[in-house]
């Protein structure tokens, strides 16, 4: 479905990124990688990958929270692949505390990382999808663009921001083949969630089954993680002719959280 166009998939080093970045490439998209980690291993996983789906693949190592290398990344996709047909915005990080305790310069990074990087990639994107008629953006935000939880102020604050710059995308975007949506996902076990597992387990005493259950009961009704496969299977259904006209959607895969 997608072969002859290109991916670009921020933070797909990792988690629910590379969960969508393995569905589109299944799709025929060539993909360009970006995140963090060993170098080594960033290599073999994305020319596997390409091995695997026989798709071409390249990584650029852009920190999100910085727009000059936000640039070149976009320079960079454009130079391999001719331009970013799918552009999921998705790299994004966490931190937990209560709003008096919550470190500024975690607030900014996490603004930084989840909110603003979504619009320089945007804005780098755009002209060349628009040019092309065609064109995918996905944001990967979160339940946490829907609805709050205490101690996450930066991060509710980004994804509500997030939803918010989708629905604009989508509007300035409405009379052409580009369309522009949010993903909601709610629990997903990737290093980002297990982090949370991990300090429940401490701070309880208990042990990683039990500290998961416990933060699975709080919030997601089906008692069940959300995975990157479905979400995958979700980017490609927005990717597909079916979602021409699925513009402006914060689409929640939640396992009932919003429906609370
Ligand atoms: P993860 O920690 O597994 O992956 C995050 C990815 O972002 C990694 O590839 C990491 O290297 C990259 N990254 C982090 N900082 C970066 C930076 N400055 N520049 C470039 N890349 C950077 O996390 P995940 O759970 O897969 O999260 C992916 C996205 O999904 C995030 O935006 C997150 O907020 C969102 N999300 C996650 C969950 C969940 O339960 N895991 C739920 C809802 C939304």
């Amino acid at each position: 479905m997608l072969s002859g166009k290109s991916a670009l998939v921020t933070g797909s080093t990792s988690g629910i990124g590379l969960g969508i970045a393995r569905s589109l490439a299944r799709e025929g998209a060539n993909i360009v990688f970006n995140g963090f980690g060993d170098a080594g291993q960033i290599d073999k996983l994305h020319t596997d990958l390409g091995r695997e789906f026989g798709v071409q693949t390249a990584y650029h190592n852009a920190d999100m929270s910085k727009p000059s290398e936000i640039e070149a990344m976009m320079r960079f996709a454009t130079d391999k692949f001719g331009g970013v047909d799918v552009l999921v915005n998705n790299a994004g990080i966490q931190h937990v505390a209560n709003i008096e305790d919550f470190p500024a310069e975690k607030w900014d990074a996490i603004i930084a990382i989840n909110l603003t990087s979504a619009f320089h990639t945007t804005r780098l994107a755009l002209p060349a999808m628009k040019q092309k008629n065609w064109g995918r953006i996905i944001n990967l935000a979160s339940v946490h663009g829907l609805v709050g939880s205490a101690q996450k102020s930066a991060y509710v604050a980004a994804k509500h921001g997030l939803v918010g710059f989708t629905k604009v995308t989508a509007l300035e975007t409405a009379g052409t083949g580009v369309t522009c949506n949010a993903i909601c996902p709610g629990w997903v076990l990737t290093p980002l969630v297990q982090k949370q597992v991990d300090d429940r387990a401490a701070r309880d005493g208990i042990g990683n089954e039990e500290a998961k259950k416990a933060l699975l009961g709080e919030k997601q009704p089906s008692g069940e993680f959300v995975t990157p496969e479905e979400l995958g299977a979700l980017a490609v259904f927005l990717c597909s002719a079916a979602g021409n006209q699925v513009r402006g959607v914060a689409w929640n895969m939640d396992g009932g959280w919003a429906a609370q």
